[in-house]
């Protein structure tokens, strides 16, 4: 197994309209280069007014100006983050991105984009220009297995759920696409998904539907069905789409085609041997709720805003973060002394992997450059500087069959 930390990517998103037309709104973040950036924090009736804030990442994307030479835009952003996870999948090893930030700082912006589904017309089903993370991973992945499947046999399935007050609902469930008709009945009324351990895969919903896909378009339909079953469920509910964590899930099982050839003469003399290579590998894409409910503060937990009430998964994973950035402090795994909390929610409990584990895994935090939003973003960056320090062991995941 190899070693590998996590990475973390920021992006910054420009001014909303309201926030340009506010007089006493300003933005009060600058990006520095392709990985550093600082946040100037106080309002001017402050004492700390105009001090900055330095911070480091792996990448750091400024999407604020289109006139400006470094802006970053969808494709830029996806091809910096997820694209690399599309080689780590294909190598046979589990692969993460998720984003993480206040609501309305772009991370759905970032995770999925405005992507129109529904357009037929678009030249080879390519994803639009402002399509997302997702739709371009997954329009990618299609090219790449195409242009391997001499080589390589590659079976897709791809699942969509999201956590609600720790209740996973499948966003896929082929009755509630069925029913979407009626969208009467409220998506929080339906059965929960419980969670289970399965010895080899680890943790695993139990009853989630799982679709074999074998092109772009045939996945891109199972996404447009999710979303809406997302978007029905969230207008049902004010303020629920800020509240619920969407996790979509692709796995590849992998058959290498041409091991016969790369077995060693010696064997196929003998006629027996032809062992089948096959890796299977999960990725996970996935929009967590908005953090603004919860930070992290200082290096021993996590505080909770007065008079909000508590996202225990984003909790969680806080609280994961920070044992798992004090675990390495403390020189490695090898420290009995910090206990990573992961079943204490369901997102962390299914993002086990992910964090810590046998997973490559990005973070993206994003952040709006606006002052009003200053501490929150300052909480953010924050976070995932501490989600920096964070080592995964990582392994493919490979069985040889005959
Ligand atoms: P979140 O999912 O974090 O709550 P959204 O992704 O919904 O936030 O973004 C809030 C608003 O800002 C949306 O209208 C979105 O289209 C816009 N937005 C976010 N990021 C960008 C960006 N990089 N460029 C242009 N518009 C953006
Ligand atoms: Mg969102």
């Amino acid at each position: 197994a190899e070693e590998s930390n996590m990475i973390v990517a920021v992006r910054v998103r420009p001014l909303n309209t309201l926030e340009c037309t506010r007089a006493n709104v300003s933005n009060v973040v600058n990006v520095h280069g392709h990985n550093e950036l600082s946040v100037q924090s106080g309002s001017s009736a402050d004492a700390s007014a105009g001090v900055s804030h330095y911070f480091s990442y792996d990448q750091v994307y400024y999407s604020c100006d289109p006139e400006r030479k470094n802006y970053a835009d969808q494709l830029a952003v996806f091809a910096g983050t997820a694209q690399p996870l599309i080689d780590t999948a294909f190598d046979g090893y589990n692969a993460c991105l998720f984003a993480y930030g206040q609501t309305g700082s772009g991370k759905s912006y970032s995770m999925m984009g405005i992507e129109a589904l529904d357009d037929a017309a678009l030249d080879g089903n390519a994803p639009h220009a402002e399509a997302g993370i997702i739709p371009r991973f997954c329009h990618e992945l299609f090219r790449r297995i195409d242009a391997v499947k001499d080589q390589l046999q590659v079976e897709v399935e791809v699942s969509y759920f999201e956590i609600y007050n720790e209740k996973i609902h499948d966003l896929l469930s082929v009755q509630h696409a069925l029913t979407s008709a009626a969208p009467d009945t409220p998506q929080h009324t339906r059965q929960a998904l419980k969670v289970r351990e399965h010895p080899i895969f680890g943790p695993y919903v139990v009853d989630l539907s799982a679709h074999s896909v074998d092109s772009y378009s045939a996945l891109r339909n199972w996404l447009a069905v999710g979303n809406s079953q997302r978007a029905t469920a969230s207008t049902a509910m004010n303020d629920k789409s800020s509240r619920s964590h969407s996790i979509f899930n692709i796995v590849l099982n992998l058959t290498d085609l041409s091991s016969d050839d790369g077995m060693s003469s010696s064997d196929t003399d003998s006629g027996t041997v032809t062992l089948r290579q096959t890796r299977r590998s999960k990725i996970s894409l996935v929009d967590l709720a908005g953090s603004e409910r919860i930070s992290v503060s200082g290096s021993n937990g996590e505080r909770i805003r007065e008079g909000v009430s508590i996202n225990k998964s984003l909790l969680t994973l806080g609280k994961v973060i920070a044992a798992l950035a004090d675990t390495r402090k403390a020189g490695g795994s090898a420290t009995p002394s910090t206990f990573v909390p992961y079943r204490e929610s369901v997102l962390t409990w299914l993002l086990r992997e992910n964090l810590g584990g046998n997973s490559k895994t990005v973070m993206l935090a994003t952040i709006s450059p606006a002052s009003l939003h200053a501490d929150e973003t300052l909480a953010t960056l924050r976070y995932a500087c501490k989600a920096r320090s964070i080592v995964n062991r990582v392994k493919v995941n490979e069985s040889p069959h005959d």
